[in-house]
């Protein structure tokens, strides 16, 4: 009988995850709240892969180490940036319809950080929704798949060390108990921030099921902030904070302060990269020339056609708030968006706990370094999501997580203060927005540390703010303002796992050594 991997995640990594054993001959079980229930079908820009007559797999390689500001994992993003055009292909004969030229070759967009135009896209700007709703078809088509939709996973089951298995719950109360390898495919926590591109759906669970089963974490301090959604009062908009992609800028779209000036392109927030510099970058120079007044995304001075053909998601969603994607001045500002950590996981996905798996943006494996390029998020869900699933499948061990944590050495254990009795929902994502924002400092990040309990979603948010406590810089997503620089001393990685201290790891010695970033 072949061996059944069980995958939680109902996203574009669990999917992937699921579909990767099935073609390998084992048999899953899927669990998921919902199918698509979490941030893949939210996805705008695109997928990012070096497909186009001028790129390569070295080149996208290299943008995405520069864009991690000396943290990203060398040997990761090797794998994501290899592997990224095959992965591309099985989406293609999935069914996804990827936009094309008049020529029939795929249409590929620019965006942040990117020297070569490789990003992917489908429907315009509805990327992710059109992976969601192929994958599924295909997923629900495969006798080998079996599909729970609905269930809640509630703990991952352990026994001496070992994950064997999770405990789940359906909405009517029903719980129930399943054995096997576990791979988790739970999506990250920016939805735990008040203002965030997310669904609310995305605030962490799966990193803290993880934790609790005694899971490693990593680099939980990096989050990154999209520069560019839209700044009118959420109640406005019936979303969080609605995102107007970077292909947006990729496109020709300028942003401008409240004085008509190009921020990015002329005086002290300029860039060489103007618009398309690394978010980070962007987010930080939006916040501050915001101090000003309204900053706005213009997209005025492009052709008004070839903006409302590109992205007719965006100008039907724009439509009922009385704005014109193309002739309007659209007021941005930054919202939380995606988290670069996680789950500490190798190059197969396989964590410190033996026979628990991870994939997609819940896992960490190092790939986004400090701060990730735009459009590899999608791909790192294909590319780790199929590795993750085989490497289930065929039990493969954790490689390399002592050797790290050889290198390093344990950081200071204690919070500066105790944790009060704790808040949750708005008043937490009040405290990361406020606290654990684009701009950080001391003061800011200790209150956060005294309001945040250890219980519930508290404990994912504790994690970003003891990370975020703890690195005494700023690099990549992490800007504080007390540590304006990066420093070479924290070219490396913060773990936590729970009973045991925080600890510091340097960087892999090939990307420490290569001044590529
Ligand atoms: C607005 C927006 C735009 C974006 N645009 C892009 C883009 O253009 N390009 C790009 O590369 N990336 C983009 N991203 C990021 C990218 O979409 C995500 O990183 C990626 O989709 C994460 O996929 P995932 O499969 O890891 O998790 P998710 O898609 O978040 O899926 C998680 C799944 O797990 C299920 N789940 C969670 N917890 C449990 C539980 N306890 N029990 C059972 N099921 C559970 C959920 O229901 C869901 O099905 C964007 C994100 C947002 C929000």
């Amino acid at each position: 009988m072949s061996k059944r991997v069980i995958v939680v995640g109902g996203g574009a990594a669990g999917m992937t995850a699921a579909l990767a054993v099935a073609n390998a001959g084992g048999k899953v079980t899927l669990i998921t709240s919902a199918i698509g229930g979490g941030s893949s079908p939210w996805a705008q820009g695109g997928v990012a892969a070096a497909v186009g007559p001028d790129d390569s797999p070295d080149q996208h390689f290299l943008d995405t180490l520069a864009c991690g500001a000396g943290l990203v994992d060398e040997a990761a993003a090797r794998v994501l940036t290899e592997e990224a055009p095959a992965r591309i292909a099985d989406l293609l004969a999935a069914g996804v319809p990827f936009d094309r030229e008049p020529d029939g070759s795929l249409a590929l967009g620019l965006e942040g950080g990117h020297h070569r135009r490789r990003i992917i896209h489908a429907g315009g700007g509805a990327t992710g929704w059109h992976i969601v709703r192929s994958l599924a078809n295909v997923v629900l088509a495969t006798p080998d798949i079996s599909v729970l939709e609905g269930p809640s996973v509630t703990a991952i089951r352990t026994h001496a060390g070992r994950a064997t298995g999770v405990e789940l719950v359906w909405p009517d109360g029903i719980d129930g108990v399943l054995e096997g390898p576990v791979v988790l495919a739970t999506g990250g926590c920016a939805g735990l921030y008040g203002r965030s591109t997310n669904p609310g759906t995305v605030n962490g669970g799966g990193i803290g099921l993880a934790w609790q089963a005694g899971a490693a974490l990593a680099d939980l301090e990096f989050v990154q902030f999209h520069p560019t959604a839209l700044d009118l009062p959420a109640a406005d908009m019936g979303h969080k904070a609605l995102l107007l992609t970077e292909a947006l800028r990729g496109e020709g779209g300028q942003l401008l302060d409240s004085r008509g000036r190009r921020f990015l392109a002329e005086g002290p927030l300029a860039h060489p990269l103007a618009e398309l510099a690394p978010r980070d970058i962007v987010a930080r120079a939006i916040h501050y020339a915001r101090q000003d007044g309204p900053v706005y995304l213009s997209l005025r001075h492009v052709d008004p056609d070839h903006i409302r053909a590109r992205f007719p998601n965006l100008v039907a969603l724009l439509k009922p708030l009385g704005l014109d994607l193309a002739t309007d001045l659209l007021p941005v500002a930054p919202a939380a968006h995606y988290v670069m950590g996680g789950v500490w996981s190798d190059l197969h996905g396989a964590t410190t706990v033996p026979g628990l798996y991870v994939a997609g943006e819940v896992a960490c494996t190092g790939v986004h370094g400090a701060n990730r390029l735009a459009s590899n998020s999608l791909l790192e869900c294909l590319v780790f999501g199929r590795r993750a699933g085989l490497a289930a499948l065929e039990g493969v061990q954790p490689d390399g997580f002592d050797d790290m944590l050889n290198r390093g050495v344990a950081l200071e254990a204690d919070p500066p203060l105790p944790a009060d009795e704790g808040v949750s929902g708005a008043a937490l994502g009040e405290i990361l927005d406020h606290n654990l924002g684009v701009i950080r400092d001391e003061a800011g990040i200790v209150e956060a540390l005294a309001r945040l309990a250890e219980d519930g979603n508290g404990v994912v948010a504790r994690r970003i703010a003891l990370g975020a406590w703890l690195r005494r810089e700023s690099r990549g997503a992490h800007f504080r303002v007390d540590y304006p620089e990066p420093v070479e001393a924290w070219r490396g990685r913060i773990i936590q796992q729970r009973g045991q201290p925080p600890h510091f790891a340097p960087v892999r010695a090939a990307v420490a050594a290569g001044e590529r970033a």
